[in-house]
């Protein structure tokens, strides 16, 4: 018998994004519904509500003014709660990514687990991270290209953006996700179960929530991290936003700065400035996205500021003061002092390991320079049988890090230590237009581990693709060892790299040379071709090839 049910309403009676919020307060107050996302424009509701919440309950609730004229319901579960005193074969710490990860991983070997979560569950990613800020992006990506295409003939106007939508939207989408891949997901499982509440341990190394003591065999933690503020003078005075609040705003600014230039910061500041936010970012190293490849931050830099965003790398933030609505950052600009301000101010200067508070050292599991857990190559950490999973365990700090980190975890606790954590191979986005993808080194750090590294770096406007859609933005740039002709690592800065960036990760992870990519087939007319021609572009002057690029 399913605990909750998931109801798509059709709601007769609504105008407007008003009517919308008085739906979703009023369904909001019936005792029992969880949750209430509402959208006028296509006149429904979606409410997640105990099983015993019928919809003549959720009829009563509303104003007059509103009907419910139809009504579907799907069986939405509620997670399985642990019992007082229960034992688990392995206890898993915080309900995110790499949590979830670990505690299925346990289930299909056929462990026990729980699950102890303080925030909401899903964590990061589906919460506040990945999820809605890739969809935001989208949507703010759909508003810049009605009037930013180089087509000849198609006009296209750009109404003002309704951001209260967009982000209603948005909300929908994160609620439907948490539902479905973590609350259904745990249901699914009769072996997992959840414990709400806050995870410390005890001196003696066992685990206690709010107060009460957990028993477990072996314990992942897996508590994430949180947005950390760089130390600038002011800041901790001042009201800011970080990436969290930045995307639940539902009130467009008129003006922002973004401390902060590598992907949270840029992601967040382009997806604002294409809603129509006059934006300034502050970088203080010497290029965006300074862990890349030195031509990308050049590169990512001139497009922006082609899109009127303000960009200032290299500088030196001495002094930020304000409140919402009237914030002042004064910083150095090579020498120059310089003043911005703005409306609102997003902090995006990077995350830390949350590690505060949860009696770690004193259980005698070590923490890093930044605060992360110290782990082996097995993610045990200082204390035999615990280990630490995710962004917890600090960089790199990505949700399919996390998800493999959590899976690899459980198996070596459960099973004694049979998997190497193995980060040879990462390739990673940011998810800004054009996005920058990479994987594996760049040609000086290459030649620093002593590769004799060639490089080939072929312009978006030798893709066909990239003439065809009339967006030649960015280039492909590969390195491979001369002596072997293997790929060591691809840099790319292009619309949509993130979809180019696998084929590249495979042939480094499985020892595919360059000569071998080139020869293989690609289809004409997709992006990946330019991986071809790029490493055609090794031996061959591109220019002089012809279609196909046989
Ligand atoms: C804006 C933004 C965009 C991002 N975009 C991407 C992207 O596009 N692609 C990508 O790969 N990654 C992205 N990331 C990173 C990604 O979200 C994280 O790497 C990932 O979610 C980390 O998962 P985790 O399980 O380690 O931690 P989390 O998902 O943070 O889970 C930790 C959980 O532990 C709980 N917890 C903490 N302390 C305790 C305690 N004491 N007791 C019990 N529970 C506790 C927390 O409440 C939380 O639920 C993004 C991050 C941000 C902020």
């Amino acid at each position: 018998m399913p605990d909750r049910n998931e109801w798509t309403l059709e709601v007769a009676g609504m105008t407007c994004d008003h009517c919308a919020r008085t739906v979703d307060q009023a369904l909001r107050r019936v005792p029992g519904v969880l949750e209430s996302a509402t959208r006028w424009e296509e006149g429904r509701s979606r409410v997640v509500a105990e099983a015993a919440v019928g919809t003549d309950t959720l009829a009563a609730a509303l104003p007059k003014q509103y009907r419910i004229v139809g009504h579907r319901a799907a069986h939405a579960h509620a997670p399985r709660r642990a019992r007082e005193g229960e034992s688990f074969d392995l206890l898993v710490i915080g309900g995110g990514s790499a949590g979830f990860a670990a505690a299925i991983r346990a289930a299909d070997l056929g462990a026990t687990a729980g699950i102890v979560n303080a925030g909401t569950l899903g964590g990061t990613c589906v919460n506040v991270g990945c999820v809605p800020s890739k969809t935001l992006i989208r949507a703010a990506e759909a508003h810049h290209r009605a009037e930013h295409h180089a087509f000849a003939g198609i006009r296209v106007r750009a109404e003002r953006p309704d951001f209260a939508a967009a982000v209603r939207q948005k909300d929908e989408l994160v609620a439907e996700l948490r539902q479905q891949k973590y609350a259904d997901v745990i249901a699914a499982y009769p072996t997992v179960s959840l414990i709400e509440g806050s995870a410390r341990f005890r001196p003696d190394g066992t685990v206690e929530v709010d107060g009460r003591p957990v028993r477990a065999g072996k314990v992942v933690l897996a508590t994430g991290a949180s947005p950390w503020a760089a130390p600038i003078p002011g800041l901790d005075g001042t009201l800011y936003l970080t990436s969290t609040e930045a995307l639940a705003l539902t009130d467009l600014p008129t003006t922002l700065i973004a401390i902060g230039g590598s992907a949270v910061g840029l992601e967040l500041a382009q997806m604002f400035a294409r809603l129509g936010t006059k934006v300034t970012v502050l970088e203080a190293l010497p290029r965006l996205v300074s862990a890349e490849d030195a031509d990308i931050g050049e590169g990512l830099a001139a497009y922006l500021r082609d899109e009127s965003i303000e960009v200032h790398a290299g500088v030196a933030v001495r002094r930020v003061s304000g409140k919402p609505g009237e914030y002042r950052v004064e910083f150095d600009d090579h020498g120059a002092r310089r003043t911005a301000e703005a409306e609102q101010l997003l902090v995006a200067t990077g995350r830390r390991a949350n590690t505060k508070g949860l009696g770690l050292e004193e259980a005698g599991i070590r923490l890093g320079k930044k605060g992360e857990v110290v782990v082996d190559e097995h993610l045990e950490t200082t204390r035999k049988g615990v280990y630490a999973a995710g962004d917890v365990a600090g960089e790199p700090m990505f949700v399919y890090v996390a998800a493999y980190a959590g899976n690899l975890a459980a198996e070596n606790a459960l099973e004694g230590n049979v998997r190497k954590y193995d980060l040879s191979v990462v390739p990673r986005v940011t998810f800004t237009d054009p996005a920058v993808a990479s994987v594996g080194l760049t040609a000086p750090q290459a030649r620093e581990r002593g590769v004799a590294a060639i490089e080939s770096k072929l312009p978006l406007s030798y893709v066909p693709r990239a003439l065809a859609a009339r967006d030649t933005r960015g280039f492909i740039k590969l390195v491979a060892d001369e002596k072997t002709n293997l790929l060591v690592g691809a840099h790319i800065l292009a619309p949509e790299a993130g979809e180019m960036i696998q084929e590249a990760a495979m042939a480094i992870r499985f020892g595919i040379r360059v000569d071998e990519i080139a020869a293989m087939l690609h289809p004409y007319l997709t992006h990946a071709e330019g991986l071809k021609l790029a490493a055609q572009t090794f031996k061959k002057d591109v220019a002089r090839l012809s279609c196909c690029a046989a």
